[in-house]
């Protein structure tokens, strides 16, 4: 089989394709980090297959090889035209053309994607919505890094606490950003994510009006955002009914645990 970085090329140049950096098209040219996706996939004949941003098939290809059914749902109408070329052999693909955020997903059981770099966080929450086995996804490592952080360090963020309860999260490879054609300006990560927990509504807010003020203690974030979690409740009031050791606490050292006790007193007193 041809080099992947000289297959990728050829290809591109055939359609006159000019890669739309808006669209995070940096396509993977790197074999070894390719199989690496594949391997962690644990692909089985009985597998459905969700994959967001397929571009040229770098993965769709080779996942439509092993899994039983690959669901594609690509945006770019240009770059769909190269993939369904390339995937005539293949039935057990479904091409879906349009934007992941916007469809409903069909059944899938595992997702396998180079995410588009844009999407990251809502197309993160919007899986997280379905039930699933795993993922095995590339990110950013900057954003990576967000999702895993602890509380205490400069990473740490609304994303970290929700995903805390959410998901298992785990990074596998680091991959330079030599993999891709064009290279982005930052390097990327391949983790695996596993579904754990919803969060519910309240929760979600507190973490909302607590982020919103970071470097705060708890009472003062919770006060001055309360609009966030409440319109018709009296915030000083609301405050003194709560743990006052976790009020005391900077927004960014609370663990999640913490903002939950929050959020679950919160849920007692407001109606
Ligand atoms: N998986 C391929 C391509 C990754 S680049 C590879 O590894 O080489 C990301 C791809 O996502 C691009 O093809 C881009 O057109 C597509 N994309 C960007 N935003 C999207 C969205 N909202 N929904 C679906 N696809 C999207």
């Amino acid at each position: 089989m041809k080099n992947l970085a000289t297959e990728t090329k050829k290809i591109l140049k055939d359609y006159n394709i000019r890669l739309n950096k808006r669209l995070g098209q940096h396509y993977l040219i790197d074999d070894s980090k390719r199989q690496k996706i594949l391997f962690y996939a644990d692909l089985k004949d009985d597998d459905t297959i969700l994959e967001i941003g397929p571009g040229i098939g770098t993965l769709t290809i080779p996942l439509a090889s092993r899994a039983g059914k690959v669901i594609a749902i690509e945006k770019d109408k240009r770059i769909a035209t190269i993939l369904k070329d390339r995937l005539k052999d293949y039935e057990n693909v479904e091409l879906i053309i349009g934007d992941a955020l916007k469809i409903d997903f069909p059944y899938f059981n595992k997702i396998v994607s180079n995410l588009p770099y844009k999407i990251s966080s809502p197309i993160t929450f919007k899986l997280l919505e379905y039930d699933f086995d795993f993922g095995i996804l590339m990110y950013q490592q900057e954003f990576a890094e967000r999702m895993i952080a602890k509380p205490g360090t400069k990473d740490y963020s609304r994303l970290s606490v929700a995903l805390y309860f959410m998901a298992d999260i785990e990074i596998l490879d680091y991959v330079p950003r030599s993999a891709f054609l064009p290279p982005p300006k930052v390097d990327s990560v391949i983790l695996k994510l596993t579904p754990k927990g919803k969060i519910n509504g309240i929760f979600e807010r507190t973490c909302r009006a607590l982020f919103q003020h970071k470097r705060k203690k708890a009472r003062n974030a919770l006060i001055e955002s309360f609009h966030e979690i409440s319109a018709d409740a009296d915030p000083r009031k609301i405050v003194e009914l709560i743990d006052p050791r976790l009020l005391e606490k900077r927004v960014f050292t609370l663990t999640a645990e913490e903002i939950l006790k929050i959020s679950n007193e919160l849920k007692r007193v407001i109606s």
